[in-house]
């Protein structure tokens, strides 16, 4: 018989934490009031699975996230997977930025064992809540030796996403959660199978390191309309040092917010055209003569994504082809 795996269970709150006043209370409920050790105990199949220990590191929605709680979730993870008896990390997390924080650990987090990030759209108190088999799927993947490796996981609805492509895409069916180019496996009766890998760089081969980062710097996400306002762009370009532009279709940018964009270049914010479609590619110089204006494109990273990416990048460079060149890889 072959030794269960240890694993770490990491409660953060969210709707897995989450607790409703009837079982038909299946969107309106309480977040993040459950602490883990209780989310665990309410699915004692788990024990067949691994070696359990929980810890609670939050307790808030993650809507309420920012680069502080990403950076406090990472050193924690990288502590744990530092640990030799630790063979994997789950951390139970609301599900509206799951796509974010997962993505971040993806590309900082510097181990092969497994990291599986979980949420549920249900709390555990409503009918047919998907808390208990999402948690017991994350911990059977974060188990399996299969999972090493192949960087940051999200487990949702009996399939396993990377952390590079999940994306939150529905506001409150219990299938929220797609990739654009498909799941990387399911989950089935506590165990994973894997169809494909992930082919962009990840954890251990990034430049990034959880271990060296303190800060992120400011990019914030400016989303694109014909109605919006000059100077409201320009007022945010003021703030940080790089801004998402989430242009229309392609990428596209109203007439009258080409020049705050440009502005925003010259003074060296660093300005990213990416799209409002919510998949596809935005093409260099193809909606927008870009290396004219100065401005950089995603590939097809989602707007969120492209921030965690940007703020990454500028930890390391300022210069324009190997921000852009971020996009290309990771
Ligand atoms: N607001 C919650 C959160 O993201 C929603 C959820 O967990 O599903 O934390």
């Amino acid at each position: 018989m072959t030794p269960q795996a240890n694993i770490v269970v990491i409660g953060t709150g969210g709707t897995i934490a989450g607790q409703g006043n009837a079982a038909s209370n299946t969107a309106a409920y309480r977040c993040s009031v459950l602490g883990i050790d209780d989310v665990l105990g309410a699915i004692p199949q788990v024990s067949a699975l691994a070696n359990l220990r929980a810890e609670q590191l939050l307790q808030t929605g993650s809507e309420n996230f920012d680069n502080r709680h990403l950076l406090a979730i990472g050193t924690r993870v990288a502590e744990l997977l530092e640990q030799r008896d630790v063979d994997g990390v789950v951390i139970a997390h609301g599900t509206d930025t799951i796509e974010e924080t997962a993505y971040f650990l993806h590309l900082t987090l510097k181990s092969i064992k497994p990291v599986v990030v979980v949420g549920s759209m249900r709390p555990p108190s409503a009918m047919s809540s998907d808390a208990a088999l999402n948690l017991y799927d994350a911990i059977a993947v974060a188990a399996h030796p299969s999972s090493r490796a192949i960087g940051t996981l999200v487990v949702a609805n009996e399939e396993i996403h990377t952390a590079r492509d999940v994306v939150k895409n529905n506001s409150f069916k219990i299938e929220a959660f797609g990739s654009p180019y498909g799941p990387l496996g399911y989950v089935i009766e506590g165990r994973p199978r894997y169809y494909r890998h992930p082919s962009r760089t990840h954890t251990v081969a990034t430049p990034w390191s959880i271990d060296a980062l303190d800060t992120l710097p400011q990019v914030d996400i400016v989303y694109g309309y014909g109605a919006l306002e000059a100077q409201t762009v320009r007022d945010i370009a003021a703030r940080g040092r790089g801004i998402i532009y989430v242009g229309t279709g392609n990428g596209n940018v109203a007439a009258h917010l080409i020049e705050p964009l440009r502005d925003a270049a010259r003074r060296g914010v660093v300005v990213v055209r990416a799209s409002r479609t919510g998949s596809g590619i935005v093409l260099h110089n193809g909606a927008q003569p870009d290396d004219e204006y100065g401005w950089l494109t995603v590939e097809d990273q989602i707007p969120a994504k492209a921030r965690i990416l940007l703020s990454l990048a500028l930890t390391r460079t300022d210069v324009a082809q190997e921000l852009q060149a971020a996009f290309e890889h990771y």
